[in-house]
């Protein structure tokens, strides 16, 4: 790389070196010295991406997990999901980018919002209120929504800034866009280096930190930061936890052994409790695992 995808800086330094992946292909991470963006080197091609996906990219599926782990995972976004009802109008439109199964949306339409959701690689089976498309050929108009949540999509995204460009085209004034990354600059992360779980090479080929994130975003769009959050109770202890014990993940489970043992969930759930306080104070020092954003188009 010699420029920043993001604020086009011609001077980046390594920062790590030596991922290696599946199939033995060695990355690195750089950091841009202007604005602290950190990509992942080389970037991969399109072919080179599709292998790994193909190989170990899972989607569980809602209607594959027991009621009690929906219910579960229904709990940890209900506070999110609260808070966005608050900045918006009763039954307001909301649109989940990147919404893989459709779980978010499923839970936002009988909050009693009303929801859509996308998503190119989209495993949902309800094709009333999800579609498999991009931020750039979502089937809407523009200034169609009142909000638009971006889970976990933007470290995704070769040009994530004209994938934002895009997402507001489809935001009504005033609407509300939440945006929620991995935060390179966590305590996680300098614990972890290169065994940091959300580092996921190669398919994350963005790290943002809050400089890169807001400096990036406040520059190139008219928006303003209405809080930030540094913790997810779905990955901040999940992320900790498989940073050091990474077999307990359900997708390395899989590929081993096609199933996920119950002792193996049990362990999983009982060792986010105890790194749950952990996680707590690293949120509390501005330094959690994510960055989660509230914005609002102006
Ligand atoms: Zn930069």
């Amino acid at each position: 790389m010699t420029t920043c995808r993001l604020c086009g800086h011609n001077k980046v330094q390594l920062i790590v070196s030596g991922l290696k992946t599946d199939f033995d292909e060695t990355y690195a991470l750089k950091r841009c010295m202007r604005c602290s963006f950190v990509t992942l080197h080389p970037l991969p091609d399109e072919d080179t991406l599709g292998k790994y996906y193909r190989h170990n990219y899972w989607q569980d599926g809602q209607g594959q997990r027991s009621k009690y782990l929906n219910f579960f995972l229904s709990m940890r976004v209900k506070p999110m999901i609260s808070e966005l009802k608050a900045l918006i109008p009763r039954n307001g439109r909301v649109l989940d980018w990147g919404t893989g199964d459709g779980f978010l949306v499923k839970l936002l339409n009988d909050s009693g919002l009303t929801a859509f959701g996308i998503d190119p690689y989209s495993s949902a089976s309800d094709d009333k209120t999800v579609f498999k498309a991009t931020i750039h050929n979502a089937p809407f108009t523009d200034n169609y929504f009142h909000a638009i949540t971006g889970f976990h999509i933007l470290e995704h995204l070769r040009q994530p800034l004209e994938s934002i460009r895009s997402a507001l085209r489809l935001l009504k004034p005033e609407g509300i866009l939440i945006i929620e990354v991995p935060n390179i600059d966590s305590l996680q992360y300098r614990l972890f280096r290169s065994r940091w779980q959300p580092l996921e090479i190669p398919f994350h080929l963005n790290h943002f930190n809050p400089n890169s994130l807001q400096n990036n975003l406040l520059d190139n769009f008219n928006l303003k930061i209405l809080k930030i959050s540094y913790f997810s109770q779905r990955v901040s202890p999940s992320a900790f936890l498989l940073s050091i014990f990474p077999f307990f993940a359900p997708k390395m489970m899989r590929l081993k052994k096609g199933f996920y043992p119950a002792p193996i969930k049990l362990c999983y759930l009982l060792g986010q409790l105890v790194v749950y306080p952990l996680v707590l104070a690293e949120a509390g020092l501005k330094h959690g695992a994510i960055l989660r954003l509230y914005l609002r188009k102006e």
